[in-house]
């Protein structure tokens, strides 16, 4: 597969073009609920052992950000989170989540559903520990509603480093684990992305996280503007080994969607194609390659480049397979679509 690299001639949006580009979305107001719950089997080591996560999609203020990929304000209110509003949006969230365990059956066999819940994701499309995303106030309640879980897991900004998190994570009894947006370690890229964080912002929060005994989980996107073919799926690869060596706990693979206005601007201008379903069985054929868990995000599978009626079904589910027993999918050619 024939690869390009196009970083340098892609402009360099600030935070104001990036939000005049963004379609017209209607977007949550704060609210007492969450915006949903998921539950799935996730691995805990290389060898196929699982456990039964729990994710809590909750609805708070937006990020104070604007990565150029990022789609996830759309999920989040301009104003404020209100205090207390995240801790009854999780009473929600576990009872909903206990209710479905009753009657989903997870389509892994690697997992029944009578194992207990143990991970909880709480993932607020921002950062957990800015204050004007989760009040600090709120912290202890939040950390006290899910001290019970072996694991839980949190989303912020690897500049984000504060005194909070340690905090918080000497409430639960069981791990904390922070996840962290690498994107890319393209470094001409990641300066393009406008995330403001340089590598070496991303080693100085594993190092910091790391020493405090808190567990890291990293976020690698697969095509973002600028590259595609192989030198995509080759620094896809080299994001994944930059967060194994910053000692990365898990890092998941994202399949980098359209639809944020600043990506669409870019697939106009010849500087974005949407990653195939080919290149990520591609990366994931390199699993075994990696200490860490390396998972593909499937979570907008359905609209993904390069697969058809006949095949579509059949490949997530290979994919679903890798994410929980960390071995290489078989790559199958699909004779209606043909996707290489
Ligand atoms: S830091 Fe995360 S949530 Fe914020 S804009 Fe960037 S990708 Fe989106």
């Amino acid at each position: 597969m024939p690869g390009t690299d196009r970083t340098s001639e892609l402009p360099d949006f600030d935070n104001r073009d990036i939000v005049e580009l963004r379609p017209q979305l209607s977007r949550p107001s704060p609210q007492l609920r969450p915006l949903g719950v998921e539950l799935e089997a996730e691995p805990i080591d290389k060898f196929g052992e699982t456990c039964l996560a729990g994710t809590i999609f909750l609805v708070g203020s937006e990020c104070r950000f604007r990565c150029t990929m990022c789609d996830l304000w759309q999920y989040t209110h301009p104003g404020p989170t209100p205090p207390g509003a995240l801790a009854q949006q999780i009473t929600h969230g576990l009872k909903q989540l206990d209710e479905s365990l009753g009657t989903k059956s997870l389509a892994t066999s690697a997992a029944q559903p009578s194992i207990p819940l143990r991970c909880i994701k709480l993932y607020n499309a921002s950062n957990f520990f800015a204050t004007t995303n989760v009040p600090a106030s709120d912290l202890p309640n939040i950390a006290d509603r899910v001290a019970h879980f072996d694991r839980v897991v949190v989303e912020n900004h690897p500049t984000i480093l504060l005194p909070a998190i340690t905090d918080f994570k000497e409430r639960l009894n069981g791990r904390l684990e922070v996840a962290l947006g690498l994107e890319t370690a393209h470094p001409k890229l990641l300066e393009k992305l406008n995330k403001a964080m340089s590598l070496n912002d991303f080693r100085i929060a594993c190092d910091w996280l790391l020493a405090r005994d808190i567990d890291v989980r990293v976020f690698v996107l697969l095509q973002p503007p600028g590259l595609d073919g192989n030198s995509a799926i080759d620094w896809c690869l080299e994001s994944i080994r930059v967060a194994e060596k910053s000692g990365a706990r898990q890092v998941s693979v994202i399949p980098v969607r359209r639809g944020n206005g600043a990506i669409d601007k870019l697939q106009q201008n010849g500087l974005f194609k949407q990653p195939t379903a080919r290149s990520l069985e591609v990366v994931m054929q390199n699993v075994d390659a990696f200490r860490c868990i390396v998972t593909a995000d499937l979570w907008d599978w359905q609209h993904i480049r390069g697969t058809c009626d006949a095949c579509s079904q059949a490949r997530k589910h290979l994919l679903e397979k890798t994410n929980l027993t960390q071995s290489p999918p078989q790559l199958k050619d699909c004779l209606q679509c043909n996707d290489q």
